[in-house]
């Protein structure tokens, strides 16, 4: 299963964020939807601080480091909002980061919590949400 070119595991490499990005629509599609979590920072803003130019990271990896959760990880606190909505959130433990890495040239998964507590059903409409999500990263987009 780790030779699968759709399986995650901590040590893979991603080209740069499009490939991370088109792995993760494909995750997707298995019904593991990953949703950027706190925390993270651009390569904006990481390059801002690397004197050296030589130095700075490619500004296609989009992030230094960015944080994802499960869709159904975080705890659930219930507001008057929501209690005709249902809630998504099952407090999830899974967990996945990734990485710039100047050594290796890539973004590398640094971090990840592969035990869901829940099944793994694709939902269309889980699949846009979370396309959406990604498409418009919020720590990606300072200048
Ligand atoms: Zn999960």
């Amino acid at each position: 299963m780790a030779d699968a070119p759709d399986s995650l595991f901590e040590g893979r490499t991603f080209f740069d964020n499009e490939e991370f990005s088109s792995f993760l629509r494909k995750r997707q599609e298995i019904g593991e939807v990953w949703v950027k979590d706190a925390g993270g920072v651009s390569i904006a803003a990481a390059n801002k601080k690397i004197q050296d130019p030589n130095k700075h990271f490619r500004t296609d990896f989009v992030v230094q480091y960015a944080n994802f959760k499960c869709l159904h990880g975080g705890k659930h606190v219930p507001t008057a909002k929501d209690r005709n909505k249902g809630s998504k959130k099952f407090g999830c433990p899974c967990t996945l980061q990734i990485s710039a890495n100047r050594q290796e040239n890539a973004l590398v998964v640094t971090k990840y919590n592969p035990e869901h507590n829940h099944e793994l059903v694709s939902v269309a409409l889980e699949y846009a949400l979370a396309v959406c999500a990604f498409s418009t990263p919020k720590i990606a987009t300072a200048h």
